[in-house]
C-alpha cells in the first residue's frame, strides 16, 4: 500500500463528465489498494472568469476581496468531485486549504506556505476516506484568506504530499507528460520518461508552462517524488526527480521559449563607480524584474546597457530611469518589443563545451541576429526577434537530437 497524492488541474475537472471520470480514476487508485489525497484547481476557465467579473465592477479590484472570490473556484471542484466519489459508494471528504492546515504569510494573491498542519487529512485518511484538498489557498495567523498566486494547486499539491509524507505525487494535467519542447509548435516533440528538479525548475521558469515554478523548488527541497501525466489517458507520464540517467548523447533535455520579453536599452551612460548600482537598485525598489542583463562598449568613460524585463513592466521601467536622470548621466532610453528568449537546458552542458556554440550556429543559420545571452551551468538562453521563433525551436529541436518518431499527445488548455 502506498501513499498518493494525485493533483487535477483545472481542464481535468472542467465539466461534469469530467469530473465522473476523474472520480473513477480516483477510485481505481484506491482499489489497487493505496490511500488517496486528491488536490483540486478550480474547473476550466473558473479562476479568469471570476476575475474578469470582479474587473466588472472594479478595476483594481481589492487584494483580500479577490482572494476571498478566487479561492470559491478550487471550493466549488472539491465538493463537487467529493460528490462523484460519494456516488461511486466511496467515502470521501473535502476540505478548504485552511482546514486541511495551510498556513501561510499575510500577503494576498501569492502568498508562500509558512506551515502545514494537516492534522484532519491525516486523521481522515486513516479512517478509510478519499480526501479532497482544495488547491493555492491558506489561511494566515490571523484568520485571513490568501492564495498562492497562478498555477498555484501545484505547490499545494506538493506541499500536502511533503507534510503527509506521501510515496508520490501524481499531476494530472492535459498533456502526457514534461516534453522535450511544446508539442503545439513542434510535431515531434518528445515525452521525457524522466527530468531531474533542477533541469524541470529551469524549464518551468523559462516558459514551459506544465508545472509551476515554485512547486519544483517545493518538490526539490523536500525530495518530493512528482509524476506528471495526463488524466485523459493511462500512459506513463514523465517523473521528476533528484538524479536522472542520462541517455546516452544526449546534452540537452529540453527547448523552452518565453514571449514575456521586453529589452531596455540605456545608451551613452558616464561610466562610474555605483551606475549600475543605482539603476537596478532603483528598477528592485519599483519591483520590477530584471532577467538578462548585458554591458558593452567602454568608450571615452561612456558604456551602454541593456536588459529584459517583461512586457507588462516594461513602462514602468522606463519611469523609473527617466526618474532617475538626474543622477545617473545617460544620453538615451530605447525600448523593444517583439522579442522571445530561447533557451536550452540539460544537466549534460556542464560536461559538455560548444553545446552553446552550437546553438548560436543554428540560430544564425536561419538568418536570425542574437541580441542578447545568458548561460548557467546547465542552461543557454539567446534572446531573439519573434518572428522566427518556430523556425528557430524547430530547427534546435533537430540539431540537439530530441525530434521523435511519434506525434505528441495535445489535450486541452492546462497550460497558461
Ligand atoms: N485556479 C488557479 C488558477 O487558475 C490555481 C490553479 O489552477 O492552480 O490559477
Ligand atoms: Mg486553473
Amino acid at each position: 500500500m502506498a501513499l498518493y497524492v494525485m493533483k487535477f488541474g483545472g481542464s481535468s475537472v472542467g465539466t461534469i463528465e469530467r469530473m465522473k471520470s476523474v472520480a473513477k480514476r480516483i477510485v481505481e487508485k484506491q482499489d489497487e489498494g493505496h490511500q488517496v489525497v486528491v488536490v483540486v484547481s478550480a474547473m476550466g476557465d473558473t479562476t479568469d472568469d471570476l476575475i474578469d467579473q470582479a474587473k466588472l465592477l472594479n478595476a483594481e479590484p481589492m487584494a483580500r476581496e479577490m482572494d476571498m472570490l478566487m479561492t470559491t473556484g478550487e471550493q466549488i471542484s472539491m465538493s463537487l468531485l467529493s460528490i462523484a466519489i460519494g456516488a461511486l459508494g466511496r467515502q470521501c471528504v473535502s476540505y478548504t486549504g485552511w482546514q486541511a492546515g495551510f498556513r501561510t504569510e499575510p500577503v494576498h494573491g501569492k502568498a508562500r506556505i509558512t506551515d502545514i498542519v494537516p492534522t484532519r487529512v491525516v486523521s481522515a485518511l486513516e479512517g478509510g476516506n478519499i480526501v479532497i484538498v482544495a488547491g493555492f489557498q491558506g489561511m494566515t495567523e490571523d484568520g485571513e484568506i490568501t492564495t498562492f498566486g497562478r498555477g498555484g494547486s501545484d505547490t499545494t499539491a506538493v506541499a500536502l504530499a511533503a507534510a503527509i509524507s506521501a510515496d508520490f505525487c501524481e499531476i494530472y494535467t492535459d498533456v502526457d507528460g514534461i516534453y522535450s519542447t511544446d508539442p503545439r509548435m513542434v510535431q515531434h516533440a518528445r515525452k521525457l520518461k524522466e527530468i531531474s528538479y533542477d533541469e524541470m525548475l529551469e524549464l518551468a521558469h523559462l516558459g514551459a508552462a506544465v508545472l509551476h515554478p515554485r512547486a519544483v523548488e517545493y518538490a526539490k527541497h523536500h525530495q518530493v517524488c512528482l509524476v506528471v501525466r495526463s488524466s485523459f489517458n493511462h500512459n506513463e507520464g514523465t517523473v521528476v526527480k533528484e538524479e536522472v540517467s542520462m541517455e546516452q548523447g544526449v546534452v540537452v533535455s529540453g527547448i523552452a521559449y518565453d514571449k514575456n520579453v521586453a529589452r531596455i536599452s540605456i545608451l551613452g551612460v558616464s561610466h562610474v563607480p555605483g551606475v549600475l548600482a543605482k539603476v537596478f537598485g532603483s528598477l528592485a525598489e519599483a519591483d520590477i524584474n530584471v532577467d538578462i542583463i548585458v554591458q558593452s562598449g567602454d568608450l571615452e568613460g561612456k558604456a551602454d546597457f541593456s536588459f529584459t524585463t517583461t512586457l507588462s513592466d516594461r513602462k514602468k521601467a522606463l519611469e523609473v530611469i527617466q526618474g532617475i536622470a538626474s543622477e545617473v548621466n545617460f544620453s538615451e532610453v530605447t525600448s523593444e518589443e517583439n522579442l522571445v528568449k530561447v533557451s536550452i537546458v540539460g544537466a549534460g552542458m556542464i560536461s559538455h563545451p560548444g553545446v552553446a556554440a552550437q546553438m548560436f550556429d543554428v540560430i544564425s543559420k536561419q538568418g536570425v541576429n542574437i541580441k542578447m545571452v545568458s548561460t548557467s551551468e546547465i542552461k543557454t538562453s539567446c534572446v531573439i526577434e519573434s518572428d522566427k521563433l518556430n523556425e528557430v525551436v524547430i530547427a534546435l529541436h533537430t540539431a540537439y537530437g530530441l525530434d521523435s518518431e511519434g506525434q505528441a499527445f495535445i489535450g486541452g488548455k492546462d497550460r497558461r
